[in-house]
């Protein structure tokens, strides 16, 4: 007997990233050499006094459920870097932590979103926003924010899509896949806008916060004012600055009647968060931040030498990312050409499988984030890699004809 699933199994997709790594990961075991250039997170150890922390947890016996929105130590520790670096301030009961941000945004939708209700998404957007919102039972409402803007948020465009069903707005910056960052303008522009639409909550993922380059300086829009602030839901994590991604720990800093209801939730979900995760987030928290820095700067290099790569390969329009570890490419140029084998490329998926397929280089689509034309590369890989993949791709376009 096959098995059925439940009817919300089919309002969602799995991630294509995820499936980009696996594609990567097979192909590796059959011996090829792969170049993937689809990698969602940096590629950097752990810092060293986060390793520490989390041996001496262990040797603790530090492996009990925690409260189940997060240890009073790691809440206090979120609530000093907020106000440290963001310049925002939290009581303990605007805090909750979470099982990485992927699992504090769900919990987030799924309090507040009901069927019928509506989730404003620009795109390109990070797959899981709407899929998560179509798993709450609500409906993704897409606002085209295009590469011709430089992916700054059309912000009349977003107004034009708000309705009395409207129950967040999601922002994202810096930004995956674009890599742009909301400038100041587009900010302020945002919260001019907002105060006339009072019912609409604010998700603002800042989870690459750290990953910015060229002086570009990052501005949470809860610190627009009081009245932004209270209808904003912060995410952030120690995933992508700390390179603590399979730890699994996210926070969010928001509204205490929300934060209440989504820990409500976890007491039926998750419990808690992993108490090593959270006690390796303390540390990573509360330590100087010269490994931040010193990795950013590795970043920023691999970003400008790849900007230079990209930059004369014919088809290719490329603009350098300001934030995130993404380029996102524009690849429209190459579509209605012919691969040496014969197939003419109809869509960026034609162009990614070719990659595959041809050169063992593996990115991923721009549909899959909503923007069909581009592709996304990840530059959170080795100086090594970054020279043979660019390699690649400037051959793959080359033999196109
Ligand atoms: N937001 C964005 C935009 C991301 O790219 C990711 C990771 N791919 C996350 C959130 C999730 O981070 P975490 O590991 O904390 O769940």
């Amino acid at each position: 007997m096959p098995l059925s699933f439940a009817p919300l199994m089919a309002r969602f997709k799995a991630s294509e990233s995820t499936e980009a790594g696996a594609r990567a990961r097979a192909l590796r075991a059959e011996g090829h050499h792969v170049v993937d250039f689809s990698i969602g997170e940096p590629d950097f150890p752990v810092p060293a006094n986060v390793k520490e922390a989390i041996k001496q947890a262990l040797d603790g016996d530090d492996t009990h459920y925690t409260n189940t929105g997060g240890t009073l130590e790691l809440i206090d520790a979120v609530r000093a870097k907020l106000l440290r670096e963001n310049g925002l301030e939290y009581g303990r009961d605007q805090i909750i932590i979470g099982s990485g941000a992927k699992s504090v945004m769900y919990h987030a939708f799924a309090c507040t979103v009901g069927e019928g209700d509506e989730v404003i998404v620009p795109v390109p957007y990070w797959i899981s926003y709407p899929n998560q919102v179509r798993i709450a039972g609500g409906t993704p409402v897409f606002v085209e924010c295009g590469a011709d803007g430089g992916f700054q948020l059309d912000v009349a465009a977003i107004e034009a899509a708000i309705t009395p069903r409207t129950r967040w707005l999601v922002l994202n910056s810096p930004n995956n896949p674009t890599g742009a960052m909301l400038s100041d303008a587009t900010l302020a522009e945002l919260a001019e806008m907002l105060a006339r639409h009072p019912h609409v909550l604010i998700m603002s993922d800042e989870i690459y916060e750290h990953l910015r380059y060229g002086g570009a300086v990052h501005r949470s829009i809860a610190t627009l004012g009081e009245g932004i602030k209270a209808r904003t839901l912060v995410v952030n994590g120690v995933s992508k600055s700390y390179a603590m991604t399979g730890l699994r720990i996210g926070y969010g800093a928001g509204p205490a009647e929300l934060v209440k209801a989504m820990v409500k939730l976890q007491t039926q979900t998750t419990s808690c968060a992993s108490s090593l995760g959270q006690a390796g987030a303390v540390a990573a928290l509360n330590a100087s931040h010269d490994d931040v820095a010193a990795r950013r700067a590795v970043m920023a290099q691999r970003r400008d030498y790849l900007a230079q790569r990209l930059a004369g390969i014919p088809g290719l329009s490329v603009r350098a990312p300001e934030g995130s570890m993404y380029f996102f490419c524009d690849c429209r140029g190459l579509l209605g050409k012919t691969t040496p084998q014969g197939a003419r490329l109809e869509s960026d998926l034609d162009f990614v499988r070719y990659l595959l397929d041809q050169y063992k280089l593996v990115v991923i689509q721009g549909s899959a984030y909503g923007c069909p034309g581009f592709f996304r590369i990840s530059f959170a890989t080795s100086q090594e890699n970054l020279e043979e993949g660019s390699a690649r791709l400037r051959d793959a376009c080359a033999a196109l004809g």
